[in-house]
């Protein structure tokens, strides 16, 4: 047994020499966001279980095998999140955002799900989330594929390609799902044993099988296409047609049917063959029934989630320098009063641009290791104080990364010294 506690598996600590990608991405997540006029919504991320159960569908993987679902000490059943839109659609409907209104949601944050942990997938994971509400396009499915597609350009992001497919009616799904099962029936030899389960649960979920065993037997299988309503089709071609004039490629694949039960319409996916399994790195859809269906009036719904930890590894595949948040100025202090006098010092220079990243030695020690540190540190500058640079009100100036002469400038000075010498970016 280990001597100290360990993480929970599949529960990752992010450490600092990643944050800088997850920041990248978040920030330019709620730029893209803001600039389509969305707004933030912040959700529990504990909810009653009933919650999951009724949207996601009983027969699906999240709820029979991957929900953490806990008693409280009241002996209620609740579950950790393993997903933002059920969350989201009860607080919509909660507070009266879905009556007669339009909403245009984001939100962020970790889901849980007891899966096997792997490369890009884990129990403690993290989305981002968009939700519409009262818009039922496909304008609307056209502007949010967009907008995604924006986001990816805006983070330099490239090889993902866009999947869509459309479910169709409720009604059409069903004559659909008779001539599935019929079919499936005929191939019962080749379905593995969840698939079997499936077969009269919820046999569409069979095509959403990621066991290789099975790819060709779902292949072969007669086309949600098809099938489709007239309504459903004519939704989908527009969608088309808009994605066509905003120039977005996509792929039409008629086997994509999502892991949850809710969606309707249009569902699609963003795939990258640079994550090896877990290629998925952002999926969504329509669900006009949801809100419905938890108690709220008849509302169309849309959204997509998309996973950080996913576009995280491709980020720091495919984007160079991001990282970069190492101090702009190291401070190194020796000698009697020079640790006070550096600290009132590196407080002004806070006053005057509190862009600089500025590191205080604190700590003691010779000049020697000090220098040490700082050129470890990879500040661009070292700023000296010994007693005689604080008797004088001057400091030494270093540069670390420059054959340059040190000399000495006046506090006074300081400021605009800085202003001029310092490469912010
Ligand atoms: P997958 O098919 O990879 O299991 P999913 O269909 O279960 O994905 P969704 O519920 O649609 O996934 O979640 C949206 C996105 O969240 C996924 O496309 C993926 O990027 C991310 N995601 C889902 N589950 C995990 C996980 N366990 N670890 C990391 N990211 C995940
Ligand atoms: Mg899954």
């Amino acid at each position: 047994m280990s001597k100290y506690i360990q993480a929970v598996r599949g529960m990752n600590d992010i450490l600092p020499q990643d944050t800088p990608y997850w920041r990248l991405l978040e920030d330019t997540a709620r730029r893209v966001f803001e600039a389509y006029s969305l707004e933030e919504i912040r959700l529990p991320i504990v909810e009653k279980t009933d919650l999951f159960k009724r949207t996601i569908g009983e027969v699906t993987d999240i709820v029979e095998k991957e929900m953490y679902t806990f008693e409280d000490r009241n002996g209620d059943s609740l579950t950790l999140r393993p997903e933002g839109t059920a969350g989201c659609v009860r607080a919509c409907i909660e507070n009266g955002l879905t009556h007669h209104q339009v909403q245009r949601l984001w939100y962020k944050g970790p889901m849980f799900r007891h899966e096997r942990p792997q490369k890009g997938r884990y129990r403690q994971f993290h989305q981002i989330g968009v939700e519409y509400f009262g818009l039922a396009g496909p304008d609307v499915d056209a502007e949010l594929i967009i907008m995604t597609a924006r986001l990816w350009r805006e983070l330099g992001l490239s090889g993902l390609q866009l999947q869509i497919n459309t479910l169709g009616s409720v009604e059409a799904r069903a004559a659909y799902r008779d001539k599935l099962v019929a079919y499936m029936e005929q191939h019962l030899d080749q379905l593995d044993d969840d698939s079997k389960r499936r077969l009269h649960s919820n046999p569409l979920r069979i095509l959403d099988s990621k066991n290789p065993d099975m790819q060709s037997v779902i292949t072969a299988a007669p086309s949600l296409l098809d099938h489709l309503d007239a309504e459903s089709k004519q939704h989908f071609e527009q969608l088309c047609g808009s994605l066509d004039a905003a120039g977005i490629e996509y792929v039409v694949n008629p086997r994509l049917v999502r892991g949850l039960d809710y969606y309707n319409k249009t569902v699609f996916e963003w795939v990258t063959d640079q994550l090896g399994a877990q290629g998925t790195v952002c999926a969504g859809g329509r669900f006009d029934g949801l809100v419905a269906q938890l108690g709220g009036r008849e509302t169309p719904g849309l959204g997509f989630a998309m996973g950080i930890e996913r576009l995280v590894l491709l980020l720091q595949q495919q984007v160079d320098g991001v990282v970069d948040v190492a101090p702009h100025i190291y401070l190194i202090m020796a000698g009697d009063g020079t640790s006070q006098a550096g600290l009132l010092l590196a407080e002004r220079l806070r006053d005057i641009d509190s862009r600089w990243r500025i590191r205080s030695h604190c700590g003691g020690g010779s000049f020697k290791s000090q220098f040490k540190r700082a050129d470890k540190s990879g500040a661009q500058l070292a700023l000296i104080l010994g007693e005689d640079e604080v008797s004088r009100e001057v400091v030494a100036v270093k540069d670390l990364r420059q054959d340059k002469a040190q000399k000495n400038i006046d506090w006074n000075e300081l400021g605009a010294f800085l202003q001029s010498r310092l490469d912010l970016n």
